[in-house]
Parts: structure tokens; C-alpha cells; sequence
């Protein structure tokens, strides 16, 4: 308990899923927390379900304008913001010969331009607060080849970069905010329960594959949420520009092993 003692915490695509059990486990350590998401029915039942520790603001990550003006009104509205976590995401099925434009361009704009647009504009307020951290959801999906969601691949990579970029321009800056990726294996949530439907549709060898890929140990999100506060808490106070791998040890077990 108090592990996030009044302290302000944004919580981008905290609606749902993994941003959902971020968003429970910081008020029990006792963080105000700010769930901005596109799903305004479901943000807003569990800003009501947290109580006073909570509110919901609409945000579409893909917009600049619209994340400043959410980091503006948090900052106006509590006085503070400490915390960024940049977690919304999205995973669309498409391999690097079948990927479409569209789709490509859909999973950047809200896994890479919303972490940009959110480090962007949550720099200032955090040091004006006296310093904090940003949590950048990436994937393993940075690590590993993920050939039947390229387009996401690029975009988890481009987050994980991004972050030891942001981690060093703030330590350069002397700007007390730090910024660290985490990378989650296979967590059930309502994102790899659609990715499971629409890569059995598409079915052949890509759905071979992903099932393969994710038969392994199945998270639960409660697990990335206790080590995304501890990246957002002061206990990880000498830590920034790290990528921090959450998977069950999947990633570093032979295929012998797996079977
Ligand atoms: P989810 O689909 O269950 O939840 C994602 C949330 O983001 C939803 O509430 C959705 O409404 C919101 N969102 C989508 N687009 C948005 C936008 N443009 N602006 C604001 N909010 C938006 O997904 P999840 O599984 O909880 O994933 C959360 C993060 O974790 C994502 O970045 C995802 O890539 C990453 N991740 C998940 C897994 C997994 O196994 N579930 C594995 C690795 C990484």
C-alpha cells in the first residue's frame, strides 16, 4: 500500500486489459489515476467503479492536439502529473508480404505516434512536478521475429528505441524523468482474444504459427501491473532507458522444451 502516495498517474488505453489492471493495482497503492482512452463507455464504468481515486478522459492517442490538451487538463485539474503510461495499443494480423497500407498505417499511428505525441508533452509537466517516470508498453514483439503481425513488430521496435531516446535526452537534460519499455509475452486480454479470432480466420500456416507462438504460458495482466508500478514508483528511482522483458522466461526456452 502507498506505493504511489499522492502521486497523478496517466494511464493511456486504461480501459480495458493490461491498462485496466495498471490502472486498479496504482489507486490501491494510492495513486490518483487519469484512464484516457478511446472507449469512453468502458473507461468511464471503471473511473466510477474506483471512486474518487479516478476519472476517465476521451483520448485518441493519434492526436497531438488531443494529448496535450488531456496532459493540460490534468496538470490544471490536480495541479500534477507524475506518472505516463503510454499503453494503448493496437495489433492488426498481416505479414510482410500480405500487410496492407491501411492497416500498417492504423497500428503506427496509435503504438508509435501516441507514445511520441504522449513523452512529448508529459516531459514538461512531469518536471514541472519535480520529476516521475513514463512507462512505454512495447511487446516482445521488438525481440522476437513476429512474422503474422509485422506491421506491429515495427511499431513495438520503434517504442522500445524511442525509449532509451527519451530516457537520454531527459538524463542529458537533467529533467529527473525517466523512461523505461516493457515487453510483455502472451496475456489474455481483449486484444489477443480478437488477434486469436482474425488469425484463425485467416487460417493456413499464419495461424499455425501464431498459435504455436502463443500456446505458451498464458499472463495474467495483474502480473505486467506490478511491474509497471514498480517503474513508475520512486523504488526504481537509478533505473532509465531499459527495456524490462515480462514472459514467463518463453523467450529464452529452447523449442526442445517447449514441447
Ligand atoms: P486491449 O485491446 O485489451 O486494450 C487496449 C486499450 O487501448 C483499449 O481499452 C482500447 O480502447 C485502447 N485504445 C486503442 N486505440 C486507442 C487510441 N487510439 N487511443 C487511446 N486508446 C486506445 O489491449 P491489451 O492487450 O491490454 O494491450 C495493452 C498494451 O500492451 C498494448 O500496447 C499492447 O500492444 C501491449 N501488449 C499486449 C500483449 C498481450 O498479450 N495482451 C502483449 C504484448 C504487448
Amino acid at each position: 500500500m502507498g506505493r504511489l502516495k499522492d502521486k497523478v498517474a496517466l494511464i493511456t488505453g486504461g480501459s480495458k486489459g493490461l491498462g485496466e489492471a495498471d490502472a486498479r493495482l496504482f489507486v490501491q497503492e494510492g495513486a490518483f489515476v487519469v484512464i484516457a482512452d478511446v472507449d469512453a463507455a468502458k473507461g468511464q464504468g471503471l473511473a466510477r467503479e474506483l471512486g474518487d481515486s479516478a476519472r476517465f478522459l476521451e483520448l485518441d492517442v493519434r492526436s497531438e492536439a488531443a494529448f496535450k490538451g488531456v496532459i493540460d487538463r490534468v496538470v490544471a485539474d490536480h495541479k500534477q502529473l507524475n506518472v505516463l503510461v503510454n499503453n494503448a495499443g493496437v495489433v492488426k494480423p498481416g505479414s510482410p508480404e500480405s500487410i496492407t497500407e491501411e492497416d500498417y498505417r492504423f497500428v503506427m499511428s496509435v503504438c508509435v505516434d501516441g507514445v511520441i505525441f504522449g513523452c512529448k508533452h508529459a516531459i514538461p509537466a512531469i518536471t514541472a512536478a519535480g520529476g516521475g517516470s513514463i512507462v512505454n508498453i512495447s511487446s516482445v514483439a521488438s525481440i522476437q521475429g513476429v512474422p503474422y503481425s509485422a506491421g506491429y513488430s515495427a511499431a513495438k521496435g520503434a517504442v522500445e528505441a524511442y525509449t532509451r531516446t527519451v530516457a537520454v535526452h531527459c538524463k542529458m537534460n537533467n529533467l529527473k524523468v525517466r523512461c523505461n519499455s516493457v515487453h510483455p509475452g502472451a496475456f489474455l486480454t481483449p486484444m489477443l482474444d480478437d488477434m486469436l479470432a482474425n488469425v484463425a480466420k485467416a487460417g493456413g500456416e499464419a495461424s499455425d504459427q501464431f498459435k504455436r507462438r502463443v500456446a505458451g504460458t498464458m499472463g495474467d495482466p495483474a502480473d505486467v501491473a506490478r511491474l509497471v508500478l514498480f517503474l513508475a514508483s520512486d523504488e526504481s528511482s537509478y533505473i532509465t532507458g531499459q527495456r524490462f522483458v515480462i514472459d514467463n522466461g518463453d523467450g529464452v526456452t529452447p523449442l526442445s522444451a517447449k514441447r
